[in-house]
């Protein structure tokens, strides 16, 4: 971990859900409507779904890096036809976007992120979001929660970057702000995060514990294990040189 040169840092890209969002607040109910509408209505049917894809439908427990903490809407739905939804992969992608942007409206952030992303972006630093849900859904994250004006990068699994763990969404965010991949971090709660950030090249990798990760689960890909994404700013450099 003393490899790592903090001060090279100068932009930052997040994931959303488990990272700015606290995953169970905003994603369990949405997690057990995604299995209803796969099983149509059928309260057994649906049940099992949660368990193939990686929620205990009883505790609510998610599987770190399962299908349900670290898929994207069309994975999600392969993985909830190939454990027994009868509706078609396409339909289904189709019904669980809407459903994904939907409960934008719901989720609950880790911290005001208005108030966040506003002093990072007045010490300097470039940010962005990657997420692997879809690009509307994230805008809708950002304006709702008012930091879409200090975010200088989107981009969801829909944006022509590729998806996790490739590392396409950061050399876009490199290219977007004109930073060099040693000079950014990724943060986020799912090893598909920092395994981007890896293949990528980036200057450090950061996991958070608000989502569906464990201390134990992101130790080998992380330089640091925050318990949230506010503990950054006292990791990172108090300001960016001018
Ligand atoms: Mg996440």
């Amino acid at each position: 971990m003393g490899a790592v040169k903090l001060e090279a840092i100068a932009g930052i890209l997040f994931d959303k859900d488990g990272t700015l969002l606290d995953y169970d607040a905003s994603w369990l109910p949405v997690n057990r409507e995604l299995a209803s509408i796969a099983a149509e209505g059928d309260a057994a049917l649906a049940d099992h779904l949660l368990s193939a894809c990686g929620m205990d439908p009883v505790t609510g427990h998610i599987v770190p890096d399962s299908l349900l903490a670290a898929g994207n809407t069309r994975q999600i739905s392969e993985g909830l036809v190939a454990a027994g939804s009868k509706v078609n992969v396409a339909e289904l992608t189709e019904k669980l976007d809407a459903l994904f942007s939907h409960a934008a409206d719901f989720s609950s952030p880790v911290t005001d992120l208005a108030a966040f992303f506003r002093r990072l972006h007045e010490r300097g630093y470039k940010l962005g979001v990657a997420s692997s849900d879809n690009e509307r859904s994230i805008r809708q994250t950002a304006r709702r929660f008012g930091f879409l004006d200090y975010v200088d990068y989107i981009a969801g699994y829909d944006s022509g970057f590729g998806t996790k763990p490739e590392p396409g969404m950061v050399l876009g965010f490199a290219k977007a702000t004109g930073l060099a991949p040693g000079q950014i971090a990724v943060v986020g709660d799912n090893n598909h995060d920092l395994h981007m950030g890896q293949s990528a090249g980036v200057g450090l990798k950061v996991g958070v514990l608000t989502g569906t990760g464990s201390r134990e689960s992101l130790a080998a890909a992380s330089d640091y294990c925050l318990n949230d994404i506010t503990e950054l700013e006292s990791l990172l450099p108090a300001a960016q040189p001018a």
